[in-house]
């Protein structure tokens, strides 16, 4: 698979800017002022590095470096606030990335999405909004409700492009971390754990050069159970979602495939071990399928399997696509299956579709330009 063009400085991390500045015979001091202005500032060329002597710029120019900020291709906005990004990397390919303005209704755990809808008024944009990030060109792991899915994968995206979404959409929206907040949630198009290595680095350089804390990110895991025991051993890391969407393993290998290689036994296991922080929940999505996995007797498997988990629940009632198979179920279905989650002390949340009518939803990410 083709990666990032090598000589995007985005994407590079503090020691690998001291040491490029260096070798070209400059001060180490160059790489953090490289790393501020590139992360911190988000900066689009280099000739706006002012930190910078004239003939260090002209260099870097001279050997073919460039910031490789993503150009936004086209935007939508859905009448409920959230823009769907249409986001294009270096070799002309997009991936997608959403902005939403209050919040995701959910996914950051941190107690903004309490209550979910703001009584009397809207939230102050910065204060709950939330980007979702793309980590992958397409997915490789072939989600039966998923639209993704419906590409393939085409190549895993770099720590700089990964980076480069969030800098690209925190310009446009005019919103500067760390005085401005914004929750980060990695569940755009991909499976961030198939793409590991570029995802941890991109919140590396998210916390430490963009300045947004990892309490604020959360990261969705199809449910990679090898990738969950590494991703436990981080030093600095997300929060953990594990898209759950089956009660038994029948079920979820139906509308998962990937369960037949990670079964519930071995997710659930990873899940249990999990060493959770001081207050940190562990996040099961679920999404609803009428007909499917939405009955009560499945509630109540969920109850079982999340027994003894420090979890909360969110429930997605199916974002609908045409070239899907599903159904979305009734509001009352989806509430009666949350009464039964509740009722056994699990928290649990129905997250409010955001932007299904510019296909910007859970599962709608496929590029869709119409
Ligand atoms: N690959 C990761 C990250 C994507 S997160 C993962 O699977 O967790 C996207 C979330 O949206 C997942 O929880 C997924 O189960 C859910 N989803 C996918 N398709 C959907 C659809 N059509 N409607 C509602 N939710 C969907």
């Amino acid at each position: 698979m083709k990666s990032q063009p090598s000589n995007s400085l985005l994407g590079l991390s503090l020691q690998e800017l001291t040491n490029l500045a260096l070798g070209s015979g400059q001060p180490a001091y160059r790489g953090q002022q490289l790393f501020d202005a590139i992360y911190r500032q988000k900066i689009e060329r280099l000739d706006q590095v002012s930190t910078l002597p004239i003939e260090y710029r002209a260099r870097l120019l001279e050997e073919g470096w460039g910031v490789g900020l993503p150009a936004i291709a086209r935007k939508f906005v859905s009448s409920d606030g959230t823009v769907r990004y249409l986001v294009e990397l270096a070799d002309g390919e997009t991936v997608e990335t959403v902005w939403m303005p209050e919040g995701d209704g959910g996914e950051s755990g941190d107690g903004s999405e309490a209550g979910d809808e703001i009584e009397g008024g809207t939230a102050p944009v910065g204060r709950r909004a939330t980007i979702c990030v793309s980590s992958q060109m397409g997915c490789a792991v072939n989600c039966k409700f998923c639209f993704t899915a419906l590409l393939g994968v085409k190549r895993n995206l770099g720590a700089g492009e990964i980076v480069g979404q969030i800098a690209a959409v925190l310009r446009e929206q005019g919103v500067e971390p760390p005085l401005q907040r914004v929750n980060i949630v990695f569940m755009g198009m991909g499976e961030p754990f198939l793409n590991y290595d570029n995802f941890m680095k991109s919140v590396r350089l998210l916390v430490e050069g963009v300045g947004i804390p990892e309490s604020r990110m959360t990261v969705s895991t199809a449910g990679i159970v090898p990738r969950i025991h590494d991703f436990g051993q981080e030093a600095v890391r997300p929060k953990l979602a594990i898209s759950l969407n089956g009660s038994n393993d029948t079920l979820r290998s139906e509308v998962m495939p990937l369960n037949r290689k990670w079964n519930l036994g071995e997710l659930m296991k990873a899940a249990r071990e999990f060493p959770l922080r001081a207050r940190e929940r562990l996040t099961f999505e679920y999404v609803l399928l009428a007909g499917v996995n939405d009955a009560p007797e499945q509630a109540r498997e969920v109850v079982e399997l999340v027994r003894g988990i420090r979890a909360k629940i969110n429930l997605i009632a199916l974002n609908p696509g045409t070239e899907l198979p599903y159904r979305t179920p009734e509001q009352e279905r989806v509430l009666a299956f949350q009464r039964i989650l509740v009722a056994a002390g699990i928290p649990t949340f129905v997250r409010r579709p955001r932007g299904r009518d510019i296909f910007a939803a859970c599962g709608q990410l496929k590029r869709t330009v119409e």
